[in-house]
């Protein structure tokens, strides 16, 4: 089995328009969604989201649904397959935010 890593300078999962997350919305409790939304810029990236340095600028403190080894226990795909569920759902957000030739 593979393990999984966070990319440095991706931040591809701080594009949180929930439009484009359907599947968290059934994980998250209505506070969580709230505060997502509270995040949300205009153009759909987190407020806190640094992109010139592409680094968050509250990363000792980011909510707990940024954490993703912490909230990763939420999924039960991720019981199952475990990291190589994080490596499909990192390499399918990239995909879907960068496009599919920064995968390849
Ligand atoms: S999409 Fe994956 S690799 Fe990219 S910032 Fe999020 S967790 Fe890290
Ligand atoms: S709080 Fe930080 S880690 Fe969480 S979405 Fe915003 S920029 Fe990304």
């Amino acid at each position: 089995m593979k393990s999984w890593t966070c990319i440095e300078k991706c931040g591809a999962c701080c594009q949180i328009d929930l439009k484009y997350r359907k599947s968290l919305t059934n994980i998250l409790s209505q506070k969580d969604i709230e505060l997502i939304k509270s995040m949300t810029g205009k153009d759909g990236w987190c407020k806190h989201f640094d992109k010139n340095n592409m680094k968050c600028r509250i990363y000792e403190s980011r909510p707990h649904f940024c954490k993703v080894s912490l909230f990763s226990m939420n999924f039960k795909e991720y019981k199952k397959k475990g990291d190589d569920f994080l490596i499909d759902c990192c390499k399918e957000h990239i995909s879907f935010i960068y496009g599919k030739k920064v995968m390849k």
